[in-house]
């Protein structure tokens, strides 16, 4: 058997070693917030935001900025039927409705026309999912969240290192979250960011955050709303430091991954990866290959041969409307059908050009 190749593997330098290390001896009593503290500057500066709350993960961001917006039972928000649960289930877990619309077929993101019309009375938000690293429509979906009154917020969990017209994934809707699981371009093991320019979303999520305490309670053990406890620890957030601070290295890696597969797979024409319209910076989280039908791939023949090669390739995201405790939206062609004849290609920051070799000459092959 040929050597593994992972899809996806952190980088810690000896920096995330120190921090961590020192977080873990030193980071308690009065020092307990000390790097999570850091952690937000650091973001938020990387990210060009005003607020910043570090939590357990992207779906806890996710938990506490839609309970702050107020979405409850009878609501609807809408969204791509291409993503990760993650960001499903919040709005399941707040009992309002997910509802389910098409990706565009280049960027693989929401189409901000079906997301449009997808609006009723009850909307409360729109997602916009920047999948893969890939920027979604920001100017269009913005422009119909103001003319409808309704929030767009941002899934940038994929899009570190990606940019819109001069802005940061993340930092253009109401609020942004980020996910810094281990499979993801910055990673605190577990873990994420919650983003805000507004000051009073980001109070209400910070009282939420701390099991619903304003910070100007001075009574002890005294909450004064029903809360959350989607907190991050110190050593996480140490961690999480390193990785911002390397954060220039870790995107930019990323994108030279995505440039190789790109360079080497351009002659063939009935393949699609990763775009980067003119004006954004795609940060190519996931390198996506997507075979044009009439090529006759499968999803199938596509994984086999990759194990078969122990490379650890995954599946494009499966519609959200396809699994079992949703309703079925077969009518979303682009959701439904890309991942029929796709696949997620290894980019982990260091990945060897040898490597790079093989997963090239397989895509070759299965083409
Ligand atoms: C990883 C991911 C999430 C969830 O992140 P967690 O930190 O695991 O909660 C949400 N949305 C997208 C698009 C993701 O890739």
């Amino acid at each position: 058997m040929k050597p593994r190749i992972y899809y996806s593997k952190p980088s810690i330098t000896e920096l995330e070693v120190r921090y961590a290390t020192d977080a873990a001896a030193n980071g308690w009593g009065e020092k307990c917030y000390e790097y999570i503290n850091r952690f937000e500057e650091l973001f938020k500066s990387h990210l060009g935001v005003k607020y910043a709350i570090a939590t357990s993960s992207c779906t806890g961001a996710f938990h506490m900025g839609m309970a702050a917006l107020g979405i409850s039972p009878g609501d609807e928000v809408i969204i791509a039927d291409t993503n990760w649960i993650a960001t499903a289930s919040p709005i399941v877990h707040l009992g309002a409705k997910p509802v389910f619309v098409d990706i565009l077929a280049d960027s693989w993101c929401i189409d901000p026309e079906k997301a449009e019309k997808a609006i009723t009375p009850r909307t409360k938000a729109i997602v916009a999912v920047h999948l893969y690293g890939n920027l979604c429509d920001m100017d269009r979906l913005l422009a119909i969240g103001e003319k409808h009154n309704i929030p767009i917020i941002e899934d940038a969990a994929e899009a570190i290192g990606s940019v819109y017209h001069g802005k940061r994934a993340g930092s253009m809707g109401k609020f942004g979250a980020f996910s810094f699981h281990g499979s993801k371009t910055l990673t605190t093991g577990e873990g994420g960011m919650f983003v805000t320019d507004d000051a009073d979303l980001y109070e209400c999520v910070l009282t939420l955050s701390d099991h619903g305490r304003t910070r100007d309670q001075i009574k002890d053990f005294w909450p004064d709303i029903i809360g959350f406890k989607w907190k991050m620890s110190n050593i996480q957030a140490a961690i999480g430091c390193g990785q911002t601070e390397r954060i220039d290295e870790l995107a930019g890696r990323k994108r030279e991954i995505l440039a190789v597969y790109r360079e080497r797979l351009s002659d063939l024409p009935e393949l699609s990866m990763n775009p980067e319209p003119q004006g954004t910076v795609n940060g190519a989280w996931m390198p996506t290959v997507v075979f044009a039908p009439e090529t006759g791939v499968t999803r199938e023949k596509l994984q086999t041969t990759f194990a078969a090669e122990n490379i650890d390739a995954r599946a494009f995201f499966w519609p959200l409307s396809g699994l079992p405790m949703f309703d079925p939206v077969s009518t979303n062609t682009h959701a439904w059908s890309i991942p029929d004849r796709s696949i997620n290609l290894p980019s982990y920051h260091d990945i060897e050009g040898h490597e790079l070799a093989r997963i090239i000459n397989i895509v070759k092959q299965i083409y």
